[in-house]
This record gives C-alpha cells, sequence and structure tokens, in this order.
C-alpha cells in the first residue's frame, strides 16, 4: 500500500473515506473555517485533498456534524470498555498514517512514546513520534496532570487525616493513624475521581477513548529490530500495520488506570508518619514501686495499667499532660509534663526511683566521657535526648552503615541508686 508517512501527503490509499470535520472544538484555532464556503462534510483548511466523503453522506445518529474523523461504520459505542491491538513496527523508520492517532484529524503535534528496558547495567531505550491533533495531544496531557493532581490530593488527605483526628479522637491509638491514612487516600482519590470525572475526548469522534495516550510501546528486546505498538484506535492501527505489511494483533479490554491509584495510598501512608510524630510524643511509664499502678491520663482519656517493677508506653498528644498514679483505686502520686513533639519521655511516679544514661560502644568506636550519667534524682518526668533505648537493654550487637566500624548506644534505664547499676 502506498502512502505518506506522518507528516507528509494525504491519507493512505484504500483506507476507509473519513467524514471530515467541521467546526470541532479540536480545529486548530489558527486554521481559518469558513462554513458558509463549505457544506457539511467538507474539509477545513489544511486538510489534504481527498478526504471529502461521498455526497449526500449525513452523520451518524448521536453524532454532531463533524464530530468524527472516522468512517461512521467503525464507529464503537462509547459504553463499551476501551480496547486496544498490538502491531509490530521496524524499530527505526517505521511509518504511521498522516492522521491524529486518537481521533483521526489532521495531525499537528507529535507526541513522544518510549520504553526502557534494562539489560544488566544497559538502559536500552526506544522513542517514537507519534502524530497527534493538538487538541488529542492538549487532551492526554490534561489527563497526565490530572492523575497527578489526584494522587496528590489523595495524598494531602492523607497527610491532613492525623490533624483530623488529633481534634476529633486526641488519644486514638496509633494503628488508628497508621491504618486509616491509606484507606483515607484511597477513598479521596477514588471520591475525586468520580466527582471530577475526565471529559471523553476521541472517543466520542469515534476514536481512541480516556484522556490517556492512545498509543503506547511495549516492552522489547534490545536486539529485536521491531518495536511492539499498542493503541485503541483501530483504524488508525490497521493502517500502520497496513503500511508495514504486518498484522493487527487484537488484545482485548484496555486496563483502567485505577492501577495506579495504589501510589496514593502508599505515599499517603509514608506522608502520615512525619505528621504523626510531629503531633504525638512517646511517652514510657514505669513503675518502679512493689504495687500495680494504673496511670489515668488526663483525667481519664486515656489508662495504662503497669505491673510491679514493669513499664509500657504510650504515643500521647503534644503539649501539658498530668497523670495520676492510681494504686488499688487512691491516687497514690501525680505526674506533670509536657509532651514534645518527636519527643521521648518517662514519667515515672513516687519520685524516688533513680536512672540514668548509659551509652554502649559497638565495634571500634569508644564512648567520650563516662559511661554512665545518672539523672537527676526525684524527678518524675524526664524529657530524653538521643536514646534509643528506654527503659530497656542495648542489644548486643548494632548495625552499622557502609565503611564504619563500630557505633555508639544510649539507653536510659532505671538504676541502683547507690551503687549506679542498672536494673533493667
Ligand atoms: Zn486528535
Amino acid at each position: 500500500m502506498s502512502s505518506g508517512g506522518f507528516g507528509g501527503g494525504g491519507p493512505p490509499q484504500g483506507s476507509p473515506p473519513y467524514p471530515p470535520t467541521a467546526q470541532g472544538p479540536w480545529v486548530p484555532k489558527t486554521q481559518a473555517w469558513d462554513p458558509s464556503s463549505q457544506p457539511w462534510g467538507a474539509a477545513p483548511g489544511g486538510q489534504p485533498p481527498g478526504m471529502q466523503p461521498p455526497p449526500g453522506m449525513q452523520p451518524p445518529p448521536g453524532m454532531q456534524p463533524g464530530a468524527g474523523y472516522r468512517s461512521p461504520g467503525l464507529v464503537p459505542p462509547s459504553n463499551l470498555p476501551e480496547t486496544w491491538f498490538e502491531v509490530s513496527v521496524p524499530s527505526g523508520g517505521a511509518q504511521f498514517p498522516s492522521r491524529c492517532a486518537c481521533c483521526n484529524g489532521p495531525p499537528t503535534k507529535a507526541r513522544s512514546i518510549s520504553h526502557a528496558v534494562k539489560v544488566g547495567r544497559t538502559t536500552y531505550t526506544r522513542r517514537m513520534n507519534i502524530p497527534y491533533c493538538a487538541t488529542c495531544d492538549a487532551e492526554v496531557r490534561a489527563g497526565g496532570r490530572r492523575g497527578i493532581a489526584l494522587g496528590a490530593l489523595g495524598v494531602l488527605a492523607a497527610a491532613v487525616f492525623p490533624l483530623g483526628l488529633f481534634l476529633a479522637w486526641q488519644f486514638a491509638p496509633p494503628a488508628v493513624t497508621f491504618v486509616g491514612a491509606p484507606i483515607v487516600a484511597l477513598a479521596a482519590v477514588f471520591a475525586l475521581d468520580r466527582l471530577w470525572k475526565a471529559r471523553p475526548i476521541a472517543r466520542d469522534r469515534g476514536a481512541s477513548s480516556g484522556p490517556r495516550d492512545a498509543v503506547w510501546m511495549l516492552a522489547f528486546r534490545p536486539n529485536d529490530p521491531f518495536t511492539r505498538l499498542a493503541g485503541t484506535n483501530e483504524a488508525w492501527l490497521r493502517d500502520v500495520a497496513a503500511m508495514q505489511g504486518v498484522a493487527l494483533v487484537p488484545q482485548g479490554p484496555r486496563k483502567g488506570s485505577v492501577g495506579r491509584f495504589i501510589v496514593a495510598p502508599v505515599v499517603g501512608a509514608l506522608a502520615v508518619i512525619p505528621v504523626f510524630f510531629a503531633l504525638h510524643g512517646h511517652v514510657h511509664f514505669d513503675n518502679p514501686s512493689v504495687d500495680a499502678v494504673s496511670f489515668d491520663i488526663d483525667r481519664g482519656l486515656a489508662q495504662i495499667d503497669v505491673p510491679p517493677g514493669g513499664h509500657d508506653d504510650l504515643y500521647l498528644p503534644v503539649g501539658h499532660t498530668r497523670i495520676d498514679a492510681m494504686v488499688a483505686g487512691q491516687r497514690a502520686d501525680r505526674v506533670e509534663g509536657d509532651i514534645d513533639p518527636f519527643g521521648t519521655h518517662v514519667a515515672t511516679p513516687f519520685g524516688r526511683a533513680c536512672y540514668a544514661t548509659i551509652t554502649t560502644a559497638y565495634g571500634s568506636a569508644s564512648v567520650d566521657g563516662p559511661r554512665e550519667r545518672i539523672a537527676t534524682p526525684g524527678q518524675r518526668w524526664y524529657t530524653l535526648d538521643g536514646v534509643a533505648d528506654v527503659l530497656t537493654p542495648s542489644p548486643h550487637s548494632v548495625s552499622v552503615s557502609n565503611g564504619q566500624t563500630g557505633a555508639t548506644r544510649k539507653r536510659f534505664v532505671r538504676v541502683d541508686c547507690y551503687t549506679g547499676a542498672p536494673l533493667q
């Protein structure tokens, strides 16, 4: 079949006649169009000759005059799922019909499609320029921006979620935040996707469908002289196949873009982590007494029971806190303190226990200064800085990053007030 490639010549010989356009919104604004001079069915200025429809051609039912370049008989119902096709073209010098790959209109733009394949340490990238009309090109780009905006709004919703939760339910367990955030992100993206409907583009004009690329590249083997192209515009791809003398392979329904939505909850779940820790401090409750102590936080807003000699911890909202240590249902002591963002604190009632910060050296590292620093005695609230292990022994070994041969690690533990020996 003789035909012009992209950018030159007329439509491929023998291809079906394309009902031409009138004042479709995809006619470039710079293009002069005088409807009075031409009956419906005539081509706009700049359209190559040979595309005039047979006399008396009527627009297909349900289509606006001029609302499609595609042969009316090939117009798929727009409620059917989008299907895609595959065709192999030479990797260099592939011939394309000089029509928009999306709507079959006159091409004024080229969209670069590419695919990268990594073999070992080498990345092979192939690129091709696909003819598009300005309107379809703009719609596909707008669709891409819309997808990014949807994802960003989903992540934003996930990041704001702990703030809202903080106001509504200050003592929500951390799990509620971390499990809730991806759900909120996903729900936000789905809701926005429903509310913010993408206008169908070339599909209404009988070619491709949504605001996604009408032609894309599939994976290839680096030594393969052919590249597999995929696309949704059957008429356009059929001509591509004919021009290359190869077969067009139908591939069935095109997968929705919903799969990309999974990015939003994943990123949302990560975004929520710093927000959560900015709103909470890690409070460790130590019970140095021989009685079971129930810590009542801010008059019943949260409660934690700690056995004699034991300890437990909670993430609590930042700000001033008042903790009542209850023994056998009676208030035995009160601890007050300020919880810092990202902070680590120890609440210990009665003020009789002693604590120390102990530094452990691993590998080739050594400790500068004293290994053990006794904390100010008699305090009920400690704010810790740079302490990795609270009320627990340090691990037997630590992992270090590349190039390092040692590390130090601090722990904050209860110690014997006379000997300074760690009790935890
Ligand atoms: Zn187009």
